[in-house]
């Protein structure tokens, strides 16, 4: 691991005043990315539920009574509906994943094959599917894909409490995979899962300490479904939230930082905090794979309200 940051450093930040980070992180933020600008992205889920992993806070695990209706793999023509679908509303990367423990060889033609076309429509294509060998890590970069999500979720130390069924070491294997054949980073983590804060700022080491900072990285908000283990827990304090982005963007000062699952149950004050400190991306589209997204045009009447403007120009 490279050590760009350590444990303490960033434990300093954390009890940093809440305004002065959000200076910072704004100043380390405007000297890389225009502050106006967010990008957008859009998630399909190609298969659902029924997933024999049992993190604590999804309602895809097949260990968990979540009411969530399992559906087998996409049609492939009705993943490129959507893609087209997700363009025409200013999308420009689009984000598949399937509630797999890993892709089987089987699996990989068609996943190739959409690849290939959601390309030949015109936008960026990122995958989630779970672990992956470094023989499919290549095929996928092969057929060209963009991005790779594989998110570490949260500490090392803390990991075992979410996750039982696969280990932290596994997560960097496949992430170094991905990386070795070419593909970006797309790697964050969830706040709000009963983590302290040095677990916060382990996540946010780990992630800055990747032989290279991941490209993109999905911030995340517990969303509590009823039926996981979670579903009970505290909410995290918003200015928590915010100050975490603001660490991030900080530690990860050229990565897409995005606002991803929970900002349905943010005020529009609190994500324009987020967009202060440092977010700029979102995942836009009514479902974020099972739970609810922000509605799209309460983000184009809030955008407006702002004055952001997406790389598409979604509120033109
Ligand atoms: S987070 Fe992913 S791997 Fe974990 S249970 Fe849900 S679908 Fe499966």
């Amino acid at each position: 691991m490279i050590q760009r940051w350590n444990l303490k450093q960033v434990e300093v930040l954390f009890n940093k005043p809440f305004i002065e980070l959000i200076f910072k992180a704004q100043q380390i933020h405007r000297r890389h990315f225009n502050p106006l600008i967010i990008q957008i992205s859009t998630l399909l889920s190609i298969k659902t539920g029924n997933c024999p992993e049992d993190c604590k806070y999804c309602a895809q695990s097949a260990r968990y009574k979540t009411g969530l209706k399992s559906q087998g793999l996409m049609m492939i023509k009705e993943v490129l509906a959507n893609a087209s679908k997700a363009k025409a509303a200013g999308s420009n990367r689009f984000c598949m994943g399937a509630a797999w423990r890993n892709p089987h060889d089987r699996d990989m033609p068609y996943l190739e094959e959409i690849i290939r076309e959601v390309k030949a429509i015109g936008m960026e294509t990122c995958m989630t599917l779970g672990n992956l060998s470094s023989s499919q890590a290549k095929s996928l970069a092969k057929a060209g894909l963009d991005f790779y999500n594989h998110n570490l979720d949260t500490s090392p130390e803390f990991y075992k409490n979410i996750t039982t069924t696969r280990n932290y070491q596994q997560r960097l294997n496949t992430l170094n995979k991905v990386s070795k054949a070419g593909i970006k980073i797309c790697c964050g983590g969830i706040f709000g899962l009963g983590e302290t804060i040095k677990d916060r700022a382990s996540l946010l080491v780990q992630l800055a300490n990747l032989p290279k900072p991941p490209e993109s990285v999905p911030i995340n908000m517990l969303v509590k479904i009823k039926g996981t283990p979670l579903e009970n827990n505290d909410e995290i304090d918003s200015f928590e939230f915010i100050k975490t982005i603001a660490i991030t963007r900080i530690m990860l000062p050229k990565s897409h930082i995005r606002l991803s699952a929970g900002r349905n149950q943010m005020s529009e004050q609190t994500q324009a905090m987020c967009f202060m400190a440092g977010a700029n991306s979102i995942f836009y589209g009514c479902k974020l794979l099972t739970t609810p997204n922000s509605k799209e045009d309460k983000d184009i009447i809030l955008f407006r309200k702002l004055g952001l403007k997406t790389e598409h120009n979604l509120h033109k």
